[in-house]
């Protein structure tokens, strides 16, 4: 009997997992493995808001594979291949299988396993199974990766999407020593994240509720509603997505049949998802450093103060500070207003694109390498297909424009909920007694704004020009 240790990462679902799904071809005794690792350089390492998914998504996942006579087991070790070896020697499994992962970090330890492994005749087997299509599959008429988004996506979808495989109906799990999960630690110790528990269910039955909400109706109306942050018009996949809870060809082959407003509009999400993947397996450099790498010399002006005030969502702006606390309080933010704390901090305070992308780090449920690293060069300016920096967001006409009559706002801002919707975005232009009427005093119950519109333009344009001259000399 061939038994195979089956190593998951981003992937803890049992339907359309193709490692699992060939290992149980191969046999049925299987290992299943997570192993908990941080990884030196810190490529691999988990936010404290993705460790609390994590933590749930792992518990659904043992329950699951017990239920068809699978065992998860639990490890935690930064010596991959090390930790790998003794499982293989406890379980006399001669085969591993994993879905591949394209963080720069996850591709090197996967090479160098691959190579020890195969010293070792131990069969190893790689699939596809995080992304549509694999990032080295679509190239331009050169034959290199693809910049821009457009042409990357026309030719991205041209190429087969495989339907998505079953989950085994049964399995013999093998049962060697597993850590519990509680000795991972996962869970905060300070309970801020108790509004999760309220907003999101990280099981696969949650996914599966939110996707079938999209095939109902929901991904036709996507266009419309995308862009209203006060309205759950997205589909809010992307934590599950990130851990691999639903894959995203289970979703792409669910919704596509309904046709091309879907797929121009939801679906054309998911090849962004992708896209971002492609990125950054063909720019490895563009995790830490900027992707266009004459941005390294941008004058960037650090300064703590600002960066904090924009982390605790006390920028006078109430879009944005709206947006930082959904964020802090539900550990997700709409992509529309994402955009817009990005640009605030990145253009107007000047702040390095890597601050947001730390505190998005640590904060989001969803938070995710490819996504993230791409978000944040999109708004900064160096990313591929990025908006110029010379486009900056204003925060006053991006809030009236998608949050018209201050819904959002007051959602996560109750202190200015009793504004009239005129002033709901730029509340500083009333007058202090009128304000006091509202319940509103600024620089007491809400802040000043952090700096003046016009002035944080300006700021912003004379920094693209020093970037100019100093890209020149
Ligand atoms: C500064 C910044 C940082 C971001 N950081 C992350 C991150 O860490 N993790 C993350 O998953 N997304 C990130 N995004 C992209 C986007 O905001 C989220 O994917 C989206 O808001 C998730 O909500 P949803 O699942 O309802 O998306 P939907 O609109 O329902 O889209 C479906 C799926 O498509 C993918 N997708 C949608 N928009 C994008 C996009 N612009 N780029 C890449 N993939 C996309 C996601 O996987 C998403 O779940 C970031 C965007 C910005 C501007």
């Amino acid at each position: 009997m061939k038994k195979t240790l089956v190593w998951l990462r981003n992937d803890l679902r049992l339907e359309d997992n193709p490692a699992l799904f060939a290992a149980r071809e191969r046999g049925e005794e299987l290992l299943v493995v997570y192993i908990f690792h941080e990884g030196e350089k810190g490529d691999l390492s988990q936010g404290s808001a993705s460790k609390w998914w994590l933590h749930f998504a792992l518990q659904d996942l043992a329950e699951r594979l017990k239920s068809i006579g699978g065992h998860l087991l639990i490890a935690k070790d930064e010596d991959i291949v090390g930790c790998l070896a003794s499982l293989l020697e406890e379980s006399g499994a001669d085969a591993v299988f994993w879905n591949r992962r394209y963080e720069p970090e996850g591709i090197k330890i996967d090479t160098e396993v691959k190579q020890l492994l195969r010293k070792k005749t131990i069969e190893v087997q790689s699939f596809t199974g995080g992304v549509l299509n694999e990032p080295q599959a679509i190239q331009n008429k050169s034959g290199n990766p693809f910049q821009v988004f457009t042409p990357y996506w026309k030719n991205a979808r041209q190429c087969e999407v495989p339907e998505p495989l079953p989950a085994p109906p049964k399995m013999k799990g093998i049962r060697l020593n597993s850590l519990s999960l509680e000795a991972l630690n996962l869970l905060p110790e300070i309970h801020w994240d108790k509004e999760f528990y309220t907003n999101w269910e990280p099981s696969r039955t949650g996914a599966e509720a939110r996707l079938k909400k999209m095939v109902k109706g929901k991904a036709m109306d996507y266009t419309a509603t995308r862009d209203t942050p006060s309205l759950d018009g997205t589909s809010c996949l992307s934590a599950w997505l990130h851990v691999g809870q639903i894959s995203c060809r289970e979703i792409y082959h669910a919704l596509r049949k309904q046709g091309s407003e879907v797929e121009e509009g939801y679906i054309r999400q998911l090849y962004w998802r992708d896209f971002a993947h492609h990125l950054m397996y063909h720019f490895p450099h563009s995790v830490k450093n900027s992707l266009k790498k004459d941005y390294d010399l941008f004058p960037w002006k650090e300064n703590e103060d600002l960066a904090e005030k924009w982390r605790r969502g006390e920028t006078g702006y109430p879009i944005v500070d709206a947006g930082m606390r959904q964020l802090w309080q539900t550990g997700w933010m709409h992509n529309r207003v994402r955009m817009i704390v990005a640009s605030l901090l990145v253009k107007h305070l000047l702040q390095d694109w890597r601050v947001g992308l730390d505190w998005f780090w640590d904060t989001l449920l969803d938070a995710d390498l490819a996504n993230n690293v791409m978000g944040w060069q999109w708004c900064g300016g160096s990313g591929a297909d990025a908006a110029p920096y010379f486009r900056i967001f204003n925060p006053v006409s991006q809030g009236e424009r998608f949050d018209p009559d201050g819904t959002y706002v007051k959602t996560y801002l109750p202190e200015l909920a009793q504004l009239p919707k005129k002033y709901i975005h730029q509340p500083w232009m009333l007058g202090e007694l009128e304000l006091a009427t509202y319940g509103v005093t600024l620089g007491e119950n809400y802040p000043h704004p952090i700096i003046g519109l016009k002035e944080g333009r300006q700021q912003a344009l004379d920094a693209f020009q020093k970037f100019k001259q100093l890209r020149e000399q």
